[in-house]
């Protein structure tokens, strides 16, 4: 028969969002908190991220993945948080039942409040349905990230990376560092994905040449990649006859995308946002489904570790408060949408009784632009910036004095 447990906080994920989700719980009282992790080790996507660069808003320090990883987990350990590894939930519903194979078997357990922090993983070749063969070589980009970090193997010496999400570009220099040659980075946008320090400092340091408006419309090749065509596009995304060139290439690395692992949300009949494929939550993170609180990559996809972190303190000490103190679903919802030049905001309600960080990202890059907050024509808070990105999020807080009859919340550029 199966076993069957109550847990008061449940944080599915063990990644920096959970092991900051847990801490935060724990800080503020709840003295039942469970993390699942389903690999051996805690850390989640940072293991295998070697580079520098995390931790610089909230350490004021540039550290690496792990490094910044093992912070989280010595704490989270001094806490005496209970874990469990080699753990993976395989389904959850509305009443927060969790079905859980365990390395001691199945387990059931009904949590009090759960948060959702279970990450996100890459697009394929498969999803952007690349023309041609299906021979090895082809690799996204952190899946060779992996091999070559944590694997310790090399993937290939002639690369041609599609698509400049960070991934891509940190793995161009990661390869190049390895001794292989990387020809160039391919961007089917006209502008780049990644965020531009990392064009800076992985492309450009490494004369690695970045062409945007084109992409791959073949793979060439029949047991491993022997080349790949390539061709400029049009402002409708499609190839211009007459700029196709062949490149000589024995791997191909894939950096088009992140999707949020939100199958066991939709099981749970969380409500899922078309703009971000992650949750609809409030001011306090939860989501649609009470007592289900979601934060990092699986709410929506960041660019910075230093966020995903702050947003799960958050969203902890909100699950914590949810068991602790009752149930907290606000009367008040408030809409807060994207306008003019905004790709999605964050959250999508709020109560306008507490203070709140709206998160969003900009639709192309621009220069010397405002930010608007607007409740109809009155300008609730604006925001001058001298440089937008869509890689890089946006943020801007709101204290809860200026929300006072405030109806609804547009975000807009101007
Ligand atoms: C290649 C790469 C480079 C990056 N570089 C930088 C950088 O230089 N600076 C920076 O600030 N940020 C960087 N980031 C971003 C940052 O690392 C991520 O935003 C952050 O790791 C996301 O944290 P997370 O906890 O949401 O997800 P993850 O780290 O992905 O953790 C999710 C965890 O959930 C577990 N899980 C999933 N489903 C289940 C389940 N059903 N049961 C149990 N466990 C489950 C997974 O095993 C995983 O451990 C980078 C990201 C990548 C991928």
């Amino acid at each position: 028969m199966m076993k069957r447990i109550k847990r008061k906080v449940v944080v599915i994920g063990g990644g920096p969002a959970g092991l900051a989700a847990a801490i935060s719980a724990k800080k503020a009282g709840c003295d039942d908190v469970l993390l699942i992790e389903r690999a051996r080790i805690l850390g989640g996507i940072l293991n295998q991220c070697i580079h520098d660069g995390f931790g610089l808003h909230r350490f004021k320090e540039a550290l690496s993945g792990p490094e910044y990883a093992q912070r989280f987990i010595d704490e989270f350990r001094s806490l005496d948080i209970d874990v469990m590894t080699e753990t993976i939930v395989l389904t959850m519903d509305r009443r927060r039942v969790l079905q859980v194979s365990s390395k001691a078997g199945l387990l059931e357990i009904q949590a009090g409040a759960v948060v959702l922090a279970m990450g996100c993983r890459e697009r394929t070749a498969g999803a952007i349905s690349l023309p041609g063969t299906r021979p090895a070589g082809v690799y996204t980009a952190g899946f060779a990230q992996n091999v070559m970090n944590l694997e310790n193997m090399m993937v290939g010496k002639r690369a041609v990376v599609l698509g400049s999400g960070d991934i891509g570009l940190i793995m161009a220099r990661r390869l190049t560092l390895e001794g292989a040659k990387v020809l160039a980075v391919f961007e089917i946008l006209p502008y780049s994905s990644g965020l531009p320090r990392n064009i800076q400092q992985c492309l450009n340091d490494y004369d690695i040449p970045l062409f945007l408006s084109t992409t791959v419309i073949k793979i060439h090749g029949e047991h491993r990649i022997d080349g790949v065509t390539v061709a400029q596009v049009d402002d409708r995304m499609q190839p211009i006859q007459g700029t196709e060139r062949y490149l000589d290439c024995d791997t191909l690395l894939l950096s088009v995308g992140l999707i949020p692992e939100n199958e066991l949300s939709q099981e749970a009949g969380v409500r899922l946002n078309p703009l971000t494929n992650g949750a609809f939550v409030d001011d306090t993170l939860m989501t649609s489904v009470p007592g289900v609180f979601a934060c990092g990559n699986v709410l929506h996809v960041h660019d910075l570790v230093d966020h995903v972190s702050a947003e799960a303190d958050s969203a902890g000490k909100n699950a914590a408060d949810y068991v602790q103190k009752g149930k907290n679903d606000p009367k008040i919802r408030i809409p807060v949408t994207p306008g003019e030049g905004i790709r999605y905001t964050l959250p999508q309600t709020i109560s306008g009784k507490r203070d709140v960080t709206l998160s969003f990202r900009v639709e192309e890059p621009a220069r010397n632009r405002r930010v608007m907050v607007c409740d109809g024509d009155r300008v609730v808070k604006r925001k001058k910036v001298i440089r937008l990105h869509p890689a890089e999020m946006v943020q801007i807080p709101l204290k809860k004095d200026i929300l006072k009859d405030v109806r609804s919340l547009k975000v807009y550029v101007e």
